[in-house]
């Protein structure tokens, strides 16, 4: 199997390719094709399985292939525990998009916020945040999440162990009512099939 052939487009496929993989991992070869359905996902995967190629690649060619409802839109916003994660994950967008004219931005806390607020008002198309800093931007009104077609949430379980359970419901209530969700979870505790009951429609469930 070949990335190609899961429904990537050119651009996209180059830039993998020249990352150095030829054969996509098994939740590759699953989250690929149901992320670019626009469908709800729920997948139980561990770091190492190679689950950031497999959001990052999808949302990408799903935003290169329509355009913003509005210039400069957030369109698609990942949330990860931890600032490590979220600039490993911007740092893969970055870098499987080099060939597409996507935006993306990192932003999490213990670092100034200003030159956050400029790049947000430089316009984004994602947006990769810890959620305790994203909050202070839409307390701070400098962030806008109205636009957002695609949400990710990685590494779900961390964040919930990590207290983040109300940031994330005060960010779920900012974005609009339609749209895309992924959850990325090593584990599945109650606590996370009730977060996944109520952001989830009809998902298509994959483990690895
Ligand atoms: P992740 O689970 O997303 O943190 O990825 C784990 C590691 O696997 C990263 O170092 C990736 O660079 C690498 N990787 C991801 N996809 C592939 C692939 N299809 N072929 C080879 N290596 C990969």
């Amino acid at each position: 199997m070949s990335f190609a052939s899961l429904g990537l487009s050119e651009p996209i496929v180059r830039a993998v390719s020249e990352r150095g993989y030829t054969i996509p991992t098994p939740i590759q070869a699953q989250a690929i094709p149901a992320v670019l359905s626009g469908g709800d996902l729920l997948a139980g995967a561990q770091t190492g399985t190679g689950k950031t190629a497999g959001f990052t690649l999808p949302i990408l060619q799903r935003l290169s292939t329509t355009s913003a409802s509005r210039p400069g839109a957030i369109r698609a916003l990942v949330l990860t525990p931890t600032r490590e994660l979220a600039a490993q994950v911007e740092e893969s967008v970055r870098e499987y998009g080099k060939y597409l004219d996507l935006k993306s931005i990192v932003i999490f806390g213990g670092v100034s916020i200003n030159p956050q607020i400029s790049a947000l008002r430089r316009g984004v198309d994602i947006l990769v945040a810890t959620p305790g800093r994203l909050l202070d931007h839409v307390q701070q009104k400098t962030v806008d999440l109205s636009q957002v077609e695609i949400l990710i949430l990685d590494e779900a379980d961390r964040m919930l162990d990590m207290g983040f359970i109300r940031d994330i419901k005060k960010v779920l209530a900012l974005l609009p009512k339609k749209r895309q969700n992924l959850l990325f979870s090593a584990t599945f505790s109650d606590e996370i099939k009730t977060l996944a009951d109520g952001l989830l429609n009809k998902p298509s469930m994959i483990e690895v």
